[in-house]
């Protein structure tokens, strides 16, 4: 059995009874505060005065002013959110709002390049989320446009418009009709608020890219999910901006649960946690109940969390079961992404990641062994789970990889060397945490991979290797 099938964490007996996860946190802090906190009230605190330049590492990178487009009145909200000439094709284009193929490219050159303001607010108009959490509209729209700034216009595919894309993906997948009524209407919020902020401030290369380079985001979040920890960051942190406080009006309560439930889906985006992610997702759909409606029961946190993150994680890798037109305008953006920050590694003499090279790259084949190996297993399962829901998407998802498939040139090397040509051929890089690693003896049967998993470039998508020798590297020679 491969490495990389064992995958699910258990606690064991082993550890303390205050270790254990939210059940025992009242006897953490019990324990905290009877053995410590009494004493120290008594003790003299040190007066800390303050000084003018910032303690290191208290402030989150990248946050900017107020886009000139905010700054929004009640009475000046504009239907769609955003200024356009071209308010009657928007309308149209939005029609599709419900609709999986939404032209989300189309919404962003009718919307002045605003596909994220645009949609979030179409969505949470349509799901009438303004009512029912009292958000003011001119509120709604400035926290939108200031968290759509924070997205890089010139990252190729990690910008507003995939933002846009995974929340519109999210919005329909939630509509299908085996979770119709599963997920509160804070539920929801919290889905579609976390695909809008998942990527933000996204500077177009890897957590891997970020861990090799010593930046900042990675000495700050100590090399673990760095990317996906500062999307988060962000996206919370531009709350706090004037009259961009969208949860102003939900209890203490209601914004701690939707944080939590937020935070949990985020960081479900790093793809190093999808092969956990997966595997539990199938044992979910093998033990899976329904009610007598037909709908999925879900009731505990632990069951709901799940699926919203696989949910959430299945809108972010859609891109291949959408029609085809859009589906290549994406690989186009993601290649560019790759081959430039593969430019980057190449000038600073690193390793060039999988797929980054632009000298060697096929696109045709990464997408054929990115459906095969992450896509396919990941959609095929997420339909199991809908049955039969998501049946034309799983079909749409076939058919593009046949036409990718059949797009693979075949050069003088493949018809020499035969063994060297397909996709059967690729080698899957997946990051895989240490601790989880050690969990070898897990009677659980993950996830398999035909090839050898190894040490990944943890990139959003996770692409193949051409290898004339997949055999070679073993597992561990990375590490
Ligand atoms: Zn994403």
């Amino acid at each position: 059995r491969p490495r990389g099938s064992h995958v699910r964490r258990r606690l064991t007996g082993k550890l303390p009874p205050w270790s254990a996860p939210s059940r025992s946190g009242n006897q953490v802090s019990e324990y905290i505060s009877r053995t410590f906190l009494d004493q120290q009230t008594e003790m003299e605190l040190p007066r800390v005065t303050p000084t003018e330049t910032p303690r290191p590492m208290s402030q989150i990178s990248g946050l900017r002013g107020l886009p000139h487009s905010a700054g929004l009145s009640a009475a000046t909200v504009p239907r769609f959110g955003v200024q356009t000439d071209q308010e009657g094709q928007l309308a149209k284009e939005l029609e599709d709002t419900n609709k999986w193929g939404l032209d989300v490219f189309k919404v962003a050159e009718l919307s002045g390049n605003r596909p994220l303001t645009t949609i979030m607010f179409n969505i949470f108009q349509e799901r009438d989320l303004l009512k029912t959490f009292q958000i003011p509209a001119d509120t709604l729209v400035t926290y939108l446009l200031t968290l759509e700034s924070h997205y890089h216009a010139d990252v190729a595919y990690h910008n507003s418009l995939h933002a846009a894309d995974v929340a519109q993906s999210t919005h329909v997948l939630l509509a299908t009709p085996a979770l119709e009524a599963v997920f509160t209407d804070l539920e929801v919020l919290a889905a579609i608020f976390a695909s809008a902020i998942h990527d933000v401030d996204h500077p177009g290369v890897s957590n891997q890219f970020l861990v090799n380079t010593n930046s900042e985001l990675a000495l700050m979040y100590n090399d673990a999910s760095v990317l996906e920890n500062h999307h988060l960051a962000v996206g919370f942190k531009l709350l706090q901006a004037e009259n961009c406080d969208i949860f102003q009006n939900l209890s203490a309560k209601q914004r701690l649960s939707l944080r939590r439930m937020v935070i949990d889906m985020v960081l479900a985006t790093d793809m190093s946690k999808h092969m956990n992610l997966l595997a539990d997702l199938k044992t979910m759909v093998e033990t899976k109940k329904v009610t007598s409606l037909g709908v999925l029961l879900l009731d505990n946190y632990s069951d709901r969390i799940q699926v919203l993150q696989n949910l959430v994680h299945c809108a972010d890798l859609s891109n291949p079961t959408k029609p085809l037109e859009l589906y290549r305008r994406w690989t186009d953006r993601i290649m560019a992404e790759f081959f430039q920050q593969g430019d980057r590694e190449r000038e600073s003499g690193l390793d060039i990641s999988p797929m980054c090279d632009k000298h060697t790259a096929s696109v045709e084949k990464s997408q054929v062994g990115f459906i095969d190996y992450i896509a396919h297993p990941l959609w095929e399962t997420w339909a199991d789970l809908v049955h039969p829901d998501a049946q034309d998407l799983l079909d749409t998802l076939e058919d593009n990889r046949e036409w990718y498939q059949s797009k693979i040139p075949r050069s003088p090397v493949d018809l020499t060397r035969p063994e060297q040509g397909g996709p059967d051929r690729f080698q899957f890089e997946l990051t895989l945490e240490e601790a989880e690693e050690e969990e070898e003896e897990e009677e659980e049967e993950g996830p398999t991979l035909d090839t050898e998993v190894w040490e990944s470039p943890d990139t959003e998508r996770l692409v193949p290797e051409a290898s004339p020798d997949p055999g070679a590297l073993p597992l561990d020679n990375q590490r």
